[in-house]
């Protein structure tokens, strides 16, 4: 508890902002070089740019559909800005993208364009997609492209709402405690569990229209794991690859849909464990993709062309889970002593619990058996009964307690390696780029980590705009985001275990974001 005090003591005070809060008019990058078919801009007027290039990358996985990166640049007057979406599991740290790649892409981006490293916001969709090696040159090539292609715009916000494609991944259950979704282990037993936690149904869209009243682009954001696959296990870009598709291929020529991953980290795709029929992303995609078209059509474009980008690196408290560690360490040898011998083993437990489902009055034999057992003055089938009951619930009991322990195990090994690695650093925190970014009446907050939904709704409805997006994934890799409740079931999920933020990090970053909000 004291150490817990002064860590969020020191992380409050060494709070800073690194990057100044550049805003539209005070920013002076180097202009691109205006190519012949950039139209000349009227004062305040919004440019806009947007380009994609293939990321396929070759790796295990079956041939499946197209991993893209897209860029929009933005301009108005001298400043710029970049939003780069790309199909891939992080920017960093874990997945194809290594750790150099942000600042490789900023820094060809200043060299080639002049823009502002602080100005290029990359996000990652999250899908668990291969991309291909040179992905840090492809995108500086698509910005390039996007930035050669650019023409006056409008802007339009609107927001649609989508709850058929997702649900929240963590479980309560009857202990107090929550479990997760994962293909990692094993669920709880249904009679454990007690409730789930909320999604975020919303779809934030920004839509840029050419003078024409063509669109340009779509960026739309919308919080889920893009993690269900293709029915032969191809290498996608899961559902929010299908779901661009939708919005592009009905749209005009040439105009692109830009996704922006939101506050996913305990959001799963629907049916996400199904075992009945192949997962598929597809479907999923559909859906979501028809909804953007549907939201577009409401959305009326204005010559509003604000573009102001704040930029803030949070300091903030890193986790010290040594006692915790400890303690599920003695939890795994208590279950792992917990397992009884059996007089049962597979073969024999499972006809024995068909038959016992099957007929439960006479499971061990056809009942005219029971009957002469009766008659004559014996209960022989039904003492073998009760032996086999309880044979079988001791089983189960195994079962569970193995089932509980593939968790405990998972979660453990996640909480050993971020202890490590906390170790190794040698700092009790860890720095994080947060932007808060306004195009015309679009207004959005990122965070580079797995941010789970609750904060993202806490972010939105404390927002003085409205609407406000918040994106985890970007700039950066930071794992899970949990909330500090979230925090107190650490080595129960992946989102409490696979993390490295001290649960005070939830209301510094909270607090924090609602001054640079106010700021915008
Ligand atoms: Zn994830």
């Amino acid at each position: 508890m004291r150490r817990e005090f002064s860590l969020l003591l020191k992380a409050s005070v060494v709070i800073f902002i690194a990057g100044v809060a550049w805003s539209a008019t005070r920013m002076s990058p180097t202009p691109i070089e205006a190519t012949a078919e950039t139209p000349a801009a009227k004062p305040g007027q919004l440019l806009a740019g947007v380009a994609r290039i293939d990321i396929t990358g070759k790796g295990d996985l079956p041939p499946g559909d197209t991993l893209y990166a897209k860029a929009l640049v933005l301009k108005q007057g001298d400043a710029m800005a970049v939003i780069v979406t790309v199909d891939a599991v992080a920017i960093g740290e874990i997945g194809p993208i290594r750790n150099d790649y942000l600042a490789k892409v900023r820094a060809g981006l200043t060299k080639d364009l002049g823009i502002a490293p602080e100005r290029v916001m990359i996000n990652a969709s999250h899908c668990h997609g291969i991309v291909c090696a040179d992905v840090d040159e492809k995108t500086i090539q698509v910005v390039k492209e996007a930035a050669k292609a650019m023409v006056p715009v409008r802007t339009g916000v609107g927001t649609g709402l989508e709850n058929r494609v997702q649900e929240n991944r963590r479980l309560k259950l009857k202990n107090g405690r929550e479990a997760d979704v994962r293909h990692a282990y094993s669920l709880p037993a249904d009679d454990e569990v007690v409730g789930m936690g909320p999604i975020d149904p919303q779809v934030g869209i920004l839509r840029l229209d050419k003078a024409d009243g063509k669109t340009l682009a779509v960026v739309y954001n919308f919080a889920c794991h893009p993690i269900m696959g293709l029915p032969g296990g191809g290498n996608t870009a899961d559902y929010v690859g299908y779901a661009s598709k939708t919005i592009e291929n009905n749209l005009s020529d040439g105009a692109l849909a830009l996704f922006i991953q939101g506050c996913g980290g305990d959001i799963n795709p629907l049916r996400y464990k199904d075992v009945n029929q192949p997962r598929d992303a597809e479907p999923l995609g559909n859906l979501l993709g028809l909804t953007v078209l549907k939201t577009l059509r409401s959305i009326v474009c204005t010559d509003d062309g604000r573009l102001t980008l704040l930029r803030q690196v949070m300091r903030l408290p890193r986790a010290d889970n040594k006692e915790r560690i400890e303690d599920l360490e003695q939890e795994q040898e208590r279950l792992v002593k917990s397992l009884r011998g059996t007089t049962l083993n597979l073969k024999t437990f499972l006809p024995l619990v068909v038959k016992y489902q099957l007929d439960p009055n006479f499971p061990a034999n056809y009942s005219h058996a029971y009957m002469s057992d009766k008659a004559a003055g014996r209960n022989n089938l039904e003492k073998l009964d009760e032996a086999n009951r309880a044979a079988i619930k001791s089983y189960i009991d195994n079962i569970l307690t193995m089932e509980q322990l593939t968790r405990l195990q998972t979660n453990l090994a996640l909480l050993r390696r971020h202890q490590e690695a906390g170790l190794k650093a040698g700092t009790d925190t860890l720095d994080a780029e947060v932007l808060a970014w306004r195009i015309g009446n679009f207004v959005m907050v990122t965070f580079p980590g797995e941010v789970t939904v609750e904060i993202g709704l806490n972010i939105k409805k404390a927002s003085p705009h409205k609407p406000t997006f918040v994106a985890g994934y970007t700039n950066g890799y930071l794992y899970y985001s949990p909330t500090a409740e979230q925090l107190k079931n650490i080595g129960g999920a992946q989102e409490d275990s696979d993390c490295r933020l001290a649960p005070a990090w939830q209301k510094l970053f909270e607090d924090q974001v609602a001054v640079m909000l106010s700021r915008l």
